[in-house]
């Protein structure tokens, strides 16, 4: 069916819309599918607790990375609480939800990580369609980092990234074409104020997600 089918993957996984549609379509793709997820102190612990439940509902081991040197270098209102997040991005810089560097060691801990159980093929959620302008979501980053990962490890690393050029619409149909559509609406957590499935409503996260997830219901005329 596809030249994946004896291979094994990793997948970058944090139990968000995005990550769960990804790990569903590397369960698809793949072997073996394994789940790693970071921790770097995010302001709703639940987020990791959450992202193991979904891990557990769709038999992918799951393993929890801790990542917290991260947030003690830049700080970050993902993970500081005292810090009012961004709801925009200001013009002359980048919203205060980003975290400078961060996707970068992820990939490479991740690649680590692979290494050590032989595993080649890497999937990260991340797009350049809806993103909000972090540099380590586009697709020139992450050819590089996956050349970078190749030379720095001497292996062939495969970096997947199926949710590149969906907007978050495209996201919807994903899942539903995976067949996940209820799964990634009722189980995942986008929101940034911590609440699951279709969130706060308010903050960007969901924003973007509920606009993407009605503009597709309405395509699918219901
Ligand atoms: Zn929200």
């Amino acid at each position: 069916m596809n030249e994946y089918r004896n291979q094994d993957a990793l997948v970058l996984f944090s139990g968000g819309q995005d990550s769960t549609t990804c790990l569903y379509w590397a369960k698809q793709q793949f072997r073996n599918t394994y789940a790693l997820c970071f921790t770097y102190g995010q302001r709703h612990s639940q987020e990791v607790e959450n992202a193991r439940r979904i891990a557990e509902m769709a038999e992918i081991p799951f393993r929890i990375l801790e990542a917290n040197i991260i947030s003690h270098l830049a700080p970050n209102s993902l993970t500081d609480i005292t810090m009012t997040m961004d709801k925009e991005k200001p013009a002359d810089s980048y919203p205060n939800t980003f975290v400078p560097g961060r996707n970068l060691l992820f990939l490479t801990f991740a690649a680590t990580l692979a290494y050590a159980q032989g595993i080649r093929h890497l999937v990260t959620g991340v797009s350049e369609a809806d993103y909000s302008g972090y540099p380590d979501c586009r697709d020139t980053f992450i050819r590089a980092a996956n050349t970078t990962l190749n030379l720095a490890m001497d292996k062939q690393f495969v970096i997947h990234t199926p949710l590149m050029w969906r907007n978050k619409k495209q996201v919807w149909q994903l899942a539903d074409e995976l067949g996940v559509f209820e799964i990634v609406k009722n189980e995942t957590l986008t929101c940034y104020n911590g609440i699951l499935a279709d969130g706060c409503g308010h903050c960007p996260a969901c924003l973007l997600r509920n606009k993407g997830l009605e503009e597709y219901l309405a395509e699918r005329g219901k």
